[in-house]
């Protein structure tokens, strides 16, 4: 077998020659009203490889709402925390469901599916406020120390107008709550979970924060063990099965590697090994993910072959 060298530079100036004709279909996200504010024809998309070598496209410097992206953060904390009795409440199976549905947890006495639903991530949240002293402030500090840079804050705007539309979060938590598997006071628990999502970073900070995940648990700024190799391998798996909900499987199919989306347009993925990767186009498809960061990224793991299958 060979490994396939990569012209990384050769690749963005092809995908920068491309992009003006890549379609840019889809609505920016507008339940929350904040987001909606964002100019839909953005994008952004930055790569860091295992060398430290940075490439960029467009606006990777601009901030924005990495929305449910930062639920692979806090599953990193409470994956800490836990250890492995986080499995007896919430699983790791796929939901094949879009991601604020409710109806499986009818069905699985109040246990999410996995932890990228959001049922999945308030049942994470909780668990975060149980184990963390200031779990706000604690989780800033953690992104913070993954990218190396202290200008990491919650979007106030952006929590407050999810948490004045949160009936279906609310209805969410409350089920799990009337089975037992939410332990602390529900208006807390809701409060993390909207600031969690509404945490602003650019595609290069984005990239660089799940760097460890690309390097076996271990990030490339300062060498720390953020979590054991095995950890990251299964969050990696997660993120394989349930990081674009119910186009979990197309993601897969079209681009091939472990990956998470929010409602903000932001898109991550890695390749454990070689690279992580933040692309940023808020228009969103019909299942809430962004249109052309995965037309972008299907592009560019089918050109080089960099995909995990
Ligand atoms: N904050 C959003 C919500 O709870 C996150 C959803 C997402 O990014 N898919 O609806």
């Amino acid at each position: 077998m060979v490994e396939k060298s990569i012209n990384y530079p050769g690749i963005f100036d092809e995908i920068a020659a491309k992009l003006p004709g890549i379609a840019n279909h889809g609505q920016v996200a507008s339940y929350i009203p904040e987001l909606a504010n964002v100019d839909p024809d953005k994008f952004g998309m930055h790569l860091i490889n295992y060398q430290g070598e940075h490439f960029s496209l467009g606006a990777s410097d601009e901030k924005f709402s990495i929305q449910s992206i930062a639920k692979v953060l806090a599953l990193t904390l409470a994956y800490s925390a836990e250890e492995e009795t986080l499995w007896q409440r919430v699983g790791v199976e796929p939901s094949g469901n879009p991601f604020n549905s409710l109806v499986q947890l009818e069905y699985e006495q109040g246990i999410p599916r996995n932890p990228f639903i959001n049922a999945g991530a308030l049942l994470v949240s909780d668990i975060l406020v149980s184990h963390l002293k200031a779990p706000k402030e604690d989780l800033l500090a953690f992104t913070r120390k993954l990218c190396g840079r202290e200008d990491i804050h919650f979007n106030a705007k952006v929590a407050e107008s999810e948490k004045r539309t949160s009936y279906n979060n609310a209805a969410l938590i409350n089920l799990m709550k009337s089975y037992g598997n939410i332990k602390n006071d529900i208006d807390v628990v809701l409060d993390f979970y909207f600031n969690l999502c509404s945490i602003e970073m650019t595609c290069r900070e984005l990239a660089q924060s799940f760097a460890f995940l690309a390097n076996y648990g271990v990030n490339p700024l300062n060498n720390e063990q953020v979590v054991s190799a095995s950890k990251a391998k299964r969050i990696n798996a997660i993120m394989q099965l349930c990081g674009f909900y119910d186009e979990a499987g197309e993601f897969s199919f079209k681009v091939g590697l472990p990956g998470k989306s929010g409602v903000g347009g932001g898109v991550i993925a890695v390749y454990p090994g070689k690279f992580s990767i933040a692309l940023w186009s808020p228009k969103l498809n019909s299942k809430g993910n962004s249109y052309k960061a995965i037309e972008v990224l299907e592009f560019l793991t089918t050109k080089t072959q960099l995909s995990i299958f």
